[in-house]
């Protein structure tokens, strides 16, 4: 059902990232699929967009926005457990972006030399919500409060129109759109969503930034996108890659492995153990609790792929260096020490730590950001948090004597550059008034 990959023994490679499993459709091949979708949004707009509903989730529609009526109807008839437990999701995601806020910061170099570093929220943003193979109303939370907390004011949301539902999003993602009080939300998905944002189309005029998961294409779209707008990682099709040795419960770590293929047929689930006890162990759990569950097929197929598998290595260090390599959005840590070995990782989208921080619970209720880098994306983007929805400008404040104490090296550097226009721009005030 998994393959399994021995590391054991072998003399270590320069750079595991060549040996770790990866999915057969990586993001560079998918953007040149979704670029002249990307191409007909930007040169016709809504009209391309609206095609795109029809041919890639069978909606023909004249019109891509999401009436207000309808998002406080769904919130109206949302099931009160549902309500509750987006309440708790809200709740906790907010006091860590309120705690993590950042704030100005000025520092005084000289007398009457002051810089600020400004903090400033984005213009507008794009959130994209899922809602291909299952309805994401996490990813309304997880987009939205952060951009809230850091204050930004335009937000427009995007989410896949679906046939059973009158071509409109889903009714739990409506429904958590109401009850956060985003009113400007659009019936458009995937790479269509992604360029509606960058370029603007019909009545969604373009963003600064698109932040949001979603399947290949939508990482793909963003990394297309990228520089026509802000992005804020290639937050893609989910993975999960666990650490763990002969302390770990099979039972734990294999419905783990289960709750991430369960995302997507083309997810990845990765165990990366020095216990071949516990490799065994776990194979069994999974053929016993695949069975288990109502995504069998999705799942199967994940578990299968080459992108998943289970790495066996000779010990700890050498899994802490695989994972490394491998940058999972998703990691998990079963070992002895968990919290130290946990610390030694700097490449992950978010770390789990011990037996009882699962990756679901931080898909909706832990307080941290389910929107990660995927890909092995992790050794350059952090996943999204309110820093994300910020900007920082400085702000230069000098007097004249403040400006004069440095002109000397300004001037010296100027001349370094053979740039002396510049000097003179420093010259120019203090010989006016000398
Ligand atoms: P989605 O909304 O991301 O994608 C659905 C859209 O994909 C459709 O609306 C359609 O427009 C487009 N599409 C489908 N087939 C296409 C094709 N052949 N060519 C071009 N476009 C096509 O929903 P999904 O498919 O369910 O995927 C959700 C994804 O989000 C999963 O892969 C999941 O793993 C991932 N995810 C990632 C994170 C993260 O932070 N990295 C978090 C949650 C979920």
């Amino acid at each position: 059902m998994i393959r399994r990959i021995d590391l054991r023994g072998a003399s270590a490679p320069a750079d595991y990232r060549a040996v770790v499993p990866r999915a057969e459709l990586d993001v560079e091949a998918a953007t040149h699929l979704i670029r002249p979708v990307v191409e007909a949004v930007r040169t016709r707009g809504v009209e391309a967009v609206l095609e795109y509903g029809a041919q890639f989730d069978g909606v023909v529609a004249d019109d891509v926005v999401v009436p207000r009526e309808a998002l406080q109807t769904a919130l109206d008839e949302l099931d009160r457990t549902v309500r509750s437990a987006l309440e708790e999701s809200v709740r906790r995601l907010r006091a860590t972006c309120e705690a993590e806020l950042e704030h100005d910061v000025t520092t005084e170099l000289a007398t009457g030399a002051v810089v600020t570093h400004r903090k400033v929220p984005m213009g507008r943003v794009g959130l994209y919500v899922p809602g291909g193979l299952a309805p994401l109303v996490s990813s309304v939370v997880m987009n939205v409060v952060p951009a809230q907390v850091a204050g930004v004011g335009s937000i427009a949301l995007a989410s896949p129109p679906q046939k059973d539902h009158g071509g409109l999003p889903e009714p739990t993602i409506m429904a958590a759109c109401a009850l956060l009080g985003v009113d400007e939300v659009y019936a458009v998905g995937g790479a269509q969503a992604i360029a509606m944002f960058g370029y603007g189309a019909g009545p969604c005029r373009p963003v600064d930034l698109v932040t949001g998961p979603g399947n290949i294409y939508v990482a793909a779209a963003k990394r297309l996108l990228r520089g026509v707008v802000g992005i804020d990682s290639e937050a893609g099709t989910t993975e999960i890659a666990i650490l763990a040795d002969d302390t770990a419960d099979p039972a734990y770590v294999a419905a783990d492995l289960i709750s991430q293929a369960e995302h997507d047929p083309a997810a990845a689930s990765v165990l990366v153990t020095d216990s071949e006890r516990l490799a065994d162990e776990v194979v069994v759990e999974l053929e016993k609790q695949v069975h288990e569950t109502r995504h069998t097929e999705r799942i199967s197929t994940a578990l299968g792929g080459q992108q998943s598998g289970i790495v066996l290595v000779d010990d700890v260090d050498q899994g802490v260096a695989v994972v490394d390599a491998y940058a999972a959005e998703h990691l998990e840590i079963h070992t002895r020490d968990a919290v130290a070995v946990a610390a030694r990782v700097r490449n992950a989208g978010a770390i789990f730590v011990g037996p009882y921080a699962p990756v679901s619970l931080g898909d909706y209720c832990a307080g941290s950001n389910h929107v990660l880098p995927t890909a092995g994306c992790a050794c350059h983007s952090s996943g999204l948090s309110v820093r994300a929805f910020l900007k920082s400008v400085h702000v230069v404040d000098y007097s004249r004597a403040a400006l004069a104490e440095v002109a000397g090296h300004v001037g010296v550097l100027a001349e370094a550059e053979d740039l002396p226009a510049h000097g003179r721009a420093v010259a120019i005030r203090l010989d006016e008034q000398s």
